[in-house]
């Protein structure tokens, strides 16, 4: 029997050209693989009806709730830099938007759930792999209080997929503000489509951004949202590896989880993803790649913008002021990571030093920086004379700092998490998983999950040989 969730559908009720009505596609024997009780709960949703066989029969796709409007969105975007006029969800199924109790209004989307008007040559399926990388990744973003889309289930299709090889089929259940994305905003601008680009507008500022005016105030709320999600990035040594025009969510949070990582060893140029080339999209690229995608963005809205050439030129200098309001963003992420809780001239320049020594020999980002608390942080650097002349200069600039050490530990505990979901254990929770066994994957969740407090295996840092160095999109 349908379950019955609590929808209001306000974007399925956008005009028709935005989507197509698509309901997702049933799978042979779903199984619950993983359920966010606590996510569920929060949206109102009861986490014993989601784990009953309706529930699961829901999260898989192969029944449709009550009160859902099932549609595939559409979009286009710039990925790699090229122009691409129809992207639009190939893999996914907008099943609505779900009210929570406390007002908050989410989407529920299920990805991996079957062909659409947009699956090009695609299957609209996902295996088990790219499920399990987005739980894992997604929640762990969420607990170091990252903006982001949410796993609320992951569940085996019992059906087999066709990659590289034939591999387990799987369902995430994901939840996210919205979907909306930049590359929707292009996909109106590139057919000169303006209502619609007035009614998503709205939609969006109405839904995201209440406090903006008109398209310029929405064009600075979604520059605000990117340098302060881009610089949270940045403090993790996280890279998304794909940051093409339709993978930014107008809402600011972190989507699509492809080929990212986290970094284990510090350099600024990493890459991961196989096909990243180029290292267009390398760690210490983020910043630049966002205000590339944010000038397209600003292009898309130019016709809401009154006359054109005054819009171009107020609308650049918003783009332009990314850079100074990034700044702000990661100097304000650092000096937590140092604990800092007073800004200084000098603390640029003091960041900039400890990441300097880091990269000459790839010290491993996260256990430097938790190190720093406990004094182990130098241990991981080879360059030891030069780390402890460092370490002089810091405790100099502690010494004018108006918080006492109880204080400053206890910021910077929060800001240097000790797990985060290194790319050697989320490979062997995904092979373990694709074997049938998923209690790596299980265990590794429930660490990452708890991303500040130590851990024994999950909190190390891959041995000799253990290094994964390449990514891949596996869809
Ligand atoms: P991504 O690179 O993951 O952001 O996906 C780019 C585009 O390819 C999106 O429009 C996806 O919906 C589509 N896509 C990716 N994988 C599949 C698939 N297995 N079947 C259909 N469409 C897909
Ligand atoms: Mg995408």
């Amino acid at each position: 029997m349908p379950l019955t969730l609590p929808f209001d559908n306000t974007y399925a009720r956008l005009p028709g050209r935005f989507f197509s009505h698509q309901a997702p596609t049933p799978v042979a024997a779903p199984e619950l693989i993983a359920l966010n009780e606590a996510l569920a709960t929060s949206l109102g949703l009861d986490p014993s009806t989601l784990a009953s066989a309706d529930g699961v029969a829901t999260l898989s796709g192969s029944i449709v709730p009550e009160g859902a409007t099932p549609i595939a969105q559409a979009y286009a975007g710039h990925q790699f830099g090229g122009w691409v006029p129809q992207l639009g969800d190939g893999r996914a199924v907008l099943l609505g938007e779900v009210v929570a109790p406390d007002g908050r209004r989410m989407d529920l989307q299920l990805k991996g759930a079957g062909r659409t008007p947009y699956s090009r040559s695609g299957d609209g399926r996902a295996w088990i792999g790219p499920v399990i990388r987005e739980y894992l990744v997604s929640e762990a973003m969420h607990a170091m209080g990252v903006p982001t889309t949410r796993a609320l289930a992951a569940v085996a299709t019992g059906e087999t997929v066709l990659r590289e090889a034939a591999l387990p089929g799987a369902v995430l259940a994901r939840v996210a503000a919205s979907h909306v994305r930049v590359g929707t905003f292009q996909y109106l601008y590139a057919r000169q489509d303006i209502d619609g680009l007035r009614a998503l507008a709205d939609h969006v500022i109405a839904r995201h951004y209440p406090d903006a005016d008109d398209a310029f105030g929405l064009l600075e709320a979604v520059i605000d949202a990117q340098a302060r999600l881009i610089a949270s990035w940045m403090g993790l040594g996280f890279i998304h590896g794909v940051m093409n025009t339709d993978n930014v969510s107008v809402a600011g949070e972190t989507i699509d989880y492809g080929p990212c990582a986290f970094m284990d060893g510090y350099h600024p140029e990493t890459v991961f993803s196989s096909i990243d080339r180029f290292g267009r999209y390398a760690y210490a690229r983020q910043p630049e790649i966002a205000v590339w995608n944010l000038a397209q963005f600003a292009t898309a809205l130019l016709p809401l913008m009154g006359e054109r050439d005054a819009a171009i030129e107020r609308a650049t200098d918003l783009v332009n002021d990314f850079g100074a309001r990034f700044q702000r963003c990661w100097l304000d992420v650092f000096r937590g990571k140092l604990g800092l809780s007073e800004a200084k001239e000098e603390d640029e320049a003091l960041i900039q030093e400890l990441l300097t020594l880091m990269a000459q020999d790839r010290a491993d980002f996260t256990k430097v920086f938790r190190g720093l608390a406990d004094g182990t942080a130098g241990d991981w650097i080879t360059d030891r004379p030069s780390f402890d002349a460092w370490a002089v200069r810091w405790a100099d600039r502690l010494a004018k700092e108006p918080i006492d050490p109880v204080a400053r530990r206890s910021l910077m505990a929060r800001r240097n998490p000790a797990v985060i979901p290194r790319n050697h254990h989320v490979e062997a929770a995904i092979a373990a998983a694709v074997a049938g066994d998923t209690s790596l994957f299980r265990d590794l969740h429930r660490a990452t999950a708890d991303p500040f407090t130590d851990h024994p295996v999950f909190g190390t840092p891959p041995a000799a040989g253990e290094e994964v160095t390449a990514t891949f999109c596996g869809t």
